[in-house]
């Protein structure tokens, strides 16, 4: 069997209103889905992180820079395909948009492989140690209104509603502000329900220890990306000064990303997010490696539905931490605000929303072959912004 060729898929539409984050608000929803081609008619699916016009130029990375090096080889070996990509690339970025590019296309091949054994991708990385996936809901997005806490608040009681049993909010507007945000949140959801924080490093260790003794008093589960991807002293700090859990990990990319932060034992739960660091091959190793030191590895979720199926199997096949810090099974992470390329990009949809609101918080796992998707095409070519 031989790769034919790669096609990048980049789409897009304005939101009705902007959502943001510690570090910029967007008006548009981005996807960048990858479709790798053979010679027998298997046709895989992979995604790039990466939003407007990182997800362009990510593009033109995974056409004209990986494709010539990889036409005419066989897609099953994966791990040749990785390194002959990797070898090539390492010069010109060793982390950032190269390594999201190559994510895209090492997830297709994975996708190509279930769908020659006829097998689900939790089959082909080991197997499921679980059936059904418990789900946290992602929501409340900065916005440029004035009555933040009060929106906060009511979202945040929408989303308990809607059946989740932890969900996970935007701060990062100043140590006063953040604190009023998570208390008129604590306040809407009770005292029972899971509630983690996402800073986008927005401050200093300097400025986040005090901050997260205040988010211990208001039992936040989690405090994620306190402090900037780069700053493994702040982590570490962090991790010292606080009880509360340290996350992070999705600003990284590939093991020897990881094993910085794994070995100098930055954070307390692991996020990579495998549409960036380098794919499903990469994700597989950086997961093992913080495992075998005890770190509790909860995968990093944005994308479209293509991303969210993959970290379903992901999920699955996730063995269990015996002595891990964070003592429950590793969650999804599910984005609750409005994206039409989560809930209509697929034939059929994977029904997460429907699914957390009939369970209770949990889903089932995709049956088909590979990531088990087929893609509405015709939506695909409606949104299309590359052609
Ligand atoms: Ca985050």
């Amino acid at each position: 069997m031989k790769i034919t060729g790669i096609k990048s898929h980049v789409l897009s539409y304005e939101l009705d209103e902007p959502l943001g984050y510690s570090q910029k608000y967007y008006t548009k929803r981005t996807a960048h889905i990858v479709e790798v081609t053979t010679d027998e008619g298997i046709t895989g699916i992979g995604e790039c992180f990466g939003p407007g016009g990182v997800a362009l130029t990510n593009k033109t990375i995974v056409e004209k820079v990986i494709q010539p090096l990889i036409v005419g080889m066989d897609p099953r070996d994966r791990e040749v395909i990785w390194n002959t990509i990797y070898n090539d690339i390492r010069d010109h970025g060793q982390k950032g948009m190269p390594m999201q590019a190559l994510s895209g296309v090492d997830i297709a091949l994975w996708d190509i492989a279930g769908k020659i054994a006829g097998l689900p991708l939790y089959k082909m990385v080991g197997g499921a140690f679980r059936d059904k996936i418990d789900v946290y809901g992602y929501g409340m997005m900065l916005q440029q209104v004035p009555d933040l806490e009060e929106r906060f608040h009511n979202e945040a009681a929408q989303i308990k509603d809607m059946g989740f049993n932890a969900m996970k909010m935007k701060i990062g507007k100043g140590v006063k502000e953040d604190i009023r945000l998570v208390s008129a949140v604590r306040d809407a959801i009770g005292d029972d329900t899971g509630l983690m924080v996402d800073a986008n490093h927005a401050y200093t260790a300097r400025e986040a220890i005090p901050l997260g003794r205040e988010f211990e008093k208001l039992g936040v589960d989690w405090f994620e990306e306190p402090v900037a991807p780069e700053d493994y002293q702040g982590y570490r700090d962090m991790c010292e000064a606080l009880d509360l859990n340290i996350a992070g990990g999705e600003a990284e990319f590939t093991r020897w990303g990881f094993r910085d932060l794994i070995e100098k034992r930055c954070v307390d739960v692991l996020q990579p997010e495998t549409c960036a660091l380098g794919g499903i091959s990469e994700y597989l190793k950086i997961r093992d490696m913080a495992h075998a030191h005890f770190i509790p590895v909860v995968n990093h979720v944005w994308g479209s539905a293509v991303c969210v199926a993959m970290n379903i199997h992901l999920l699955a096949a996730m063995p269990n931490l015996p002595g891990g810090a964070h003592p429950t099974e590793p969650m999804l992470e599910y984005d609750t605000t409005p994206n039409l390329f989560r809930e209509n990009l697929l034939a059929e949809s994977l029904g997460v929303l429907d699914q957390v609101k009939e369970n209770g918080g949990w889903i089932s796992l995709p049956k088909g072959p590979g990531l088990g998707i087929d893609l509405d095409w015709d939506f695909v070519d409606h949104y299309r912004v590359d052609a």
